[in-house]
C-alpha cells in the first residue's frame, strides 16, 4: 500500500517551530516513500479558526517548500462526522452525559482528596430514560462520551517501539460538546479512515490520545494507520522550549532573515543520529530521512545553531539567488561584492553592514602604536589596485618594517575596514579602491 500521511494544523494560530517540525517529518517521509502528503485543516472549532490563519499556514508551508498533494477542511465534512457519531450511538459506544463543568470539577477534587485517579466515574451510564428526560426538561444539553473498553491497547510505534495504554486509566473521551460541536478526536479518526491515511506522524504529546483513538478506529472500521510519535522540541540546554522560542513563528524567522532551508535542515536533523548540518536542497534532506534515525531523547532546538546553518548556506550561495534580496535591502556592489562578503554573513541582511564598510565614508581604526606604520603603508600603496596588489604590497611592508603575521596584517585590516575580522583583504582592497584605502590608512574618514 502506498504511503499517505497528513499534517493537520488547527488554523487558530500561526505555525511555530514545533508544528513545522511535525509537518516536515510527514513531508520528508511521504517524499522519501514516493507517497502522498495531505494538508488537513482542523477547523472544527468554528469560533477560533480563521481564514487568515489558514492562509498563513499555507503560505508558510509553501515558503518552506513543503507543497501538499491535496488539502481539505474539516469544517466541510460535518455530515460524515455526524454519521460516524450515529453509528457509535447505535452500537452503544457513544453515551450522553449531563454533568456540568462545575460538577465534573467537584468530582475531580473529591477524587484527589481520596487519592483516586481523576478518571470520569461513568455515572451517566446509569441514567434512566426518566433521568434524561428530567435533564432535558431542565434545558440541559448532553455532551457525548466514547465508551472505552477498559482493555490495554497496544501498538508498535515507529519511534517509541511497543506502546501500551491501559484504557481503564483514562476518562471516556468527550467526542461531542453540549452545543453539538465536535472535539478533535472523532473528526480526526473519521478523516484518517476515509482518507486511508497509512501513517499518523505527530508529537509524543498525542501518545495517550492514540490509545483512545485506536479504540475509536476499531469501532468504526478495519482501517488502522501505523503511528509514529516523535519526541518534543526542547531548548539547547535540554529544558523545555521557552515560551518565546516555542511560539517562534515563520513570519518572525523570515523577518530575521532566516532561510527556509536553514530551518528545514535544523528541524530535520535535531533529535536524529545524523550530524546537524546544512543541506542545500529539500531533496537531500529527503534522501537522508529515516524513522530509524529518530531517537527517543527530546530534540534540542537552538537559535544559535539555526544562525550557524543559515550562514553556511549563504557562504555557498550564488549571487543570482540573493540579487533581489540585496536590492530590496538597497545593498549595491553586485556580484563581486557578494562573493567577497558572503563568507562573513550569517544572514543576507548582514551584507548591509559590509556595504557600509566598503561604500560609505568611514574612518579606519588605528591604534596609536600603528599610526606611523599605517601612514607609511598609505604612501607605498600603488594608485591602481588589482588582485595582485595586496600580496606584493604586504610583502614590501614586511621587509621594510620588520613586521609579520598579526602585527603586519591586523593594523591594515582595522585601518581599512574598521573591523578586526572579515573577508579576504586582497579582494576587499580591490573593491575599496586606492583613494579610500590611502585616506583610511592616514586616519581620515573616506
Ligand atoms: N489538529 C491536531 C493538532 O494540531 C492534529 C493532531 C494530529 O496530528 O492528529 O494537535
Amino acid at each position: 500500500m502506498s504511503v499517505k500521511v497528513r499534517f493537520a494544523p488547527s488554523p487558530t494560530g500561526k505555525l511555530h517551530v514545533g508544528n513545522v517540525r511535525t509537518a516536515l517529518l510527514n513531508w520528508l517521509f511521504a517524499r522519501e516513500q514516493g507517497g502522498e502528503f495531505v494538508l488537513r485543516i482542523d477547523d472544527t472549532d468554528l469560533d477560533r479558526s480563521t481564514h487568515a490563519y489558514e492562509q498563513g499556514i499555507k503560505d508558510d508551508l509553501m515558503w518552506l517548500s513543503m507543497g501538499w498533494d491535496s488539502t481539505f477542511n474539516q469544517s466541510h465534512r460535518f455530515k460524515m462526522y455526524e454519521e460516524a457519531a450515529e453509528k457509535l450511538k447505535k452500537d452503544g459506544l457513544l453515551y450522553p452525559c449531563y454533568e456540568t463543568a462545575d460538577e465534573l470539577d467537584r468530582q475531580r477534587k473529591l477524587q484527589r482528596v481520596q487519592s483516586k485517579p481523576p478518571v470520569y466515574n461513568r455515572a451517566a451510564l446509569e441514567l434512566t430514560d426518566a433521568d434524561m428526560k428530567a435533564y432535558a426538561d431542565e434545558g440541559r444539553k448532553p455532551h457525548w462520551r466514547f465508551k472505552l473498553s477498559g482493555q490495554t491497547v497496544t501498538w508498535n510505534d515507529m519511534v517509541r517501539g511497543e506502546q501500551k495504554i491501559d484504557t481503564a486509566s483514562l476518562s471516556d473521551p468527550v467526542l461531542i460538546r453540549g452545543d453539538g460541536s465536535f472535539l478533535y478526536t472523532l473528526p480526526s479518526v473519521v478523516d484518517d479512515i476515509e482518507q486511508k491515511i497509512t501513517h499518523v506522524i505527530r508529537g509524543e504529546d498525542h501518545v495517550t490520545n492514540s490509545g483512545a483513538q485506536i479504540e475509536v478506529f476499531r469501532a468504526l472500521s478495519d482501517h488502522l494507520p501505523k503511528f509514529a510519535h516523535t519526541p518534543l522540541l526542547v531548548g539547547h540546554d535540554g529544558k523545555s522550549l521557552s515560551k518565546r522560542l516555542g511560539s517562534l513563528s515563520m513570519d518572525e524567522l523570515k523577518e530575521q532573515g532566516l532561510e527556509p532551508l536553514a530551518i528545514c535542515s535544523l528541524l530535520a536533523k535535531i533529535g536524529t543520529s545524523d550530524p546537524i548540518e546544512a543541506r542545500t536542497s529539500m531533496e537531500a534532506l529527503k534522501d537522508e530521512f529515516a524513522f530509524s534515525k529518530i531517537g527517543r531523547a527530546p530534540a534540542r532546538f537552538s537559535e544559535g545553531e539555526l544562525l550557524l546553518i543559515n550562514g553556511k548556506l549563504l557562504h555557498e550561495r550564488p549571487y543570482a539567488q540573493v540579487k533581489e534580496h540585496l536590492e530590496n535591502l538597497n545593498v549595491g556592489g553586485g556580484e563581486a561584492f557578494w562573493n567577497l562578503i558572503r563568507g562573513n554573513v550569517s544572514k543576507v541582511s548582514d551584507a548591509a553592514g559590509w556595504s557600509t564598510v566598503l561604500y560609505s565614508p568611514m574612518p579606519g581604526q588605528i591604534d596609536d602604536e600603528d599610526k606611523a606604520f599605517c601612514a607609511a603603508a598609505a604612501d607605498s600603496l600603488p594608485d591602481v589596485i588589482t588582485s595582485e596588489t595586496w600580496g606584493a604590497w604586504t610583502s614590501t611592508l614586511k621587509t621594510e618594517h620588520g613586521r609579520k603575521g598579526k602585527t603586519l596584517f591586523m593594523p591594515l585590516r582595522k585601518a581599512l575596514s574598521g573591523r578586526d575580522r572579515g573577508p579576504q583583504m586582497g579582494e576587499f582592497l580591490v573593491l575599496l579602491g586606492a583613494e579610500k584605502a590611502k585616506a583610511r590608512l592616514r586616519g581620515q574618514t573616506a
